[in-house]
C-alpha cells in the first residue's frame, strides 16, 4: 500500500449550536453540543487514509479528556498513532459557536499541544520518510516542524505537498522548491498580493509563486474547481468543480489535499490526481463536519467514473 507522512495538527472541534449567539456579557441558551475530530493535519490524513493510502501523522496532543476523542477517531479509522506524542499542554481545540438562525459561526482555535511539535519530532521519523511515496503538511503546527518535513522530503526525493493554511508569514526558504503548493483563493492572495477571483487571476498569482521557487501551483477555487500551473513547462489546467448538493463546505480544502496526496502517492499523473482531488473535495461538502465528512474510496471511484470515465 502506498504511504504518505507529514507533520499536522490534531484539533478537537467543540461545536455549540444556539438560536442566538450572545453579545459581550450576555448568556444565551444553546440546543446542542458536539465533539468531533478536526484540525487540518488530521482532516487531510483522514481523507488520504479513506482514499486508499497508509497516512502517518506526526503530531502532539495533551493528556486531557479531549485526547481520547482524537484517539477514538484514529482507532476507528485504523490510522497510525505511532508518531503522536503526549504533551503537557492541552489538546488542540476549536470552540465553534453556530447560530442556527443565520447559519453564521464564530470560531476560536487554541492550538495547544500542536504548537509544541518540534523539528526533532519530525527528524525521529526519518525512516518512514525514506520509504514514503509523498509528504504532506500545512501551517497549523510550528514552522520549524514544517521546515523539517520539507528538508526530509527533499533529502529522500519525495514529492512535498504544502497546503499553506492557515495563512501566515513564512520564511522564503519554505516556499522555495515546494513540489506542490495548494492555496485556496484567500491564501493565494496573501502569498502573492494578487486578488484571485478568475482563472486569469489564478494564473497571475501562480506566476508570482513560481518566482518564489514553487514548482507546481494548485489554487483551489471552491465550487469553481481548481487551477493548476506547472513552473517548468508553463502548462496550465482548470479542473472545473463538480455540481453537488452542498450541505457544509468546511473541510473541502482538507478533503481536496488529502485526495490529491493519496493520488500522487499511488502514482497518478497530475491531471488524474487533480480530478481525484476534485471528486474528494466535492463529496466532502455533501456531508456535515470535517474529518467525519471525508468520502470513502468507493465513493470517490464512483464519482471519478461518472465524471471522467476513469478511476485511479
Ligand atoms: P477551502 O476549504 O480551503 O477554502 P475550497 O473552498 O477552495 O477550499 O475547496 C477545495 C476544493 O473542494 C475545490 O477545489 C473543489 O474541488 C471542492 N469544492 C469545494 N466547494 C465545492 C462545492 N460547493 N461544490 C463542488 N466542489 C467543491
Amino acid at each position: 500500500m502506498a504511504k504518505i507522512i507529514g507533520v499536522g495538527s490534531l484539533i478537537v472541534d467543540i461545536t455549540g449550536y444556539a438560536e442566538h449567539l450572545p453579545v459581550h456579557g450576555e448568556t444565551s441558551l444553546g440546543q446542542r453540543l458536539v465533539f468531533g475530530p478536526g484540525g487540518k493535519g488530521n482532516n487531510q490524513m483522514t481523507a488520504a487514509n479513506r482514499a486508499g493510502v497508509k497516512a502517518i501523522i506526526i503530531s502532539r496532543m495533551g493528556r486531557d479528556f479531549l485526547s481520547s476523542i482524537m484517539a477514538a477517531h484514529y482507532e476507528r479509522e485504523g490510522m497510525s498513532t505511532t508518531y503522536i506524542k503526549a504533551d503537557d499542554a492541552e489538546t488542540g481545540s476549536a470552540l465553534i459557536e453556530v447560530d442556527t438562525t443565520t447559519a453564521q459561526n464564530r470560531i476560536i482555535v487554541i492550538k495547544g499541544a500542536c504548537d509544541h511539535v518540534t523539528a526533532e519530532d519530525v527528524l525521529e521519523t526519518e525512516a518512514d520518510f525514506a520509504d514514503a511515496d509523498a509528504v504532506i503538511t500545512q501551517l497549523e503546527t510550528s514552522v520549524e516542524s514544517v521546515m523539517a518535513c520539507k528538508a526530509l522530503a527533499e533529502k529522500h526525493g519525495k514529492p512535498f505537498i504544502l497546503n499553506p493554511a492557515p495563512f501566515q508569514s513564512v520564511p522564503a526558504e519554505l516556499l522555495d522548491g515546494v513540489t506542490y503548493l495548494t492555496p485556496n483563493e484567500t491564501e493565494a492572495e496573501f502569498f502573492t498580493g494578487v486578488p484571485v477571483v478568475t482563472e486569469e487571476d489564478a494564473a497571475k498569482a501562480a506566476k508570482v509563486l513560481h518566482e518564489k521557487g514553487v514548482k507546481n501551483v494548485i489554487i483551489t477555487l471552491g465550487a469553481k474547481g481548481a487551477f493548476y500551473s506547472c513552473g517548468a513547462t508553463g502548462e496550465t489546467l482548470l479542473v472545473p468543480g463538480i455540481r453537488v448538493d452542498a450541505v457544509d463546505t468546511t473541510g473541502a480544502g482538507d478533503a481536496f489535499n488529502g485526495g490529491f496526496a493519496a493520488a500522487i502517492a499511488q502514482g497518478a499523473d497530475v491531471e488524474t490526481a487533480l480530478q481525484f482531488a476534485n471528486c474528494t473535495g466535492a463529496l466532502s461538502v455533501t456531508k456535515p463536519g470535517t474529518a467525519p465528512a471525508m468520502p470513502q474510496r468507493e465513493e470517490i471511484d464512483a464519482l471519478m467514473l461518472k465524471t471522467y470515465g476513469k478511476t485511479l
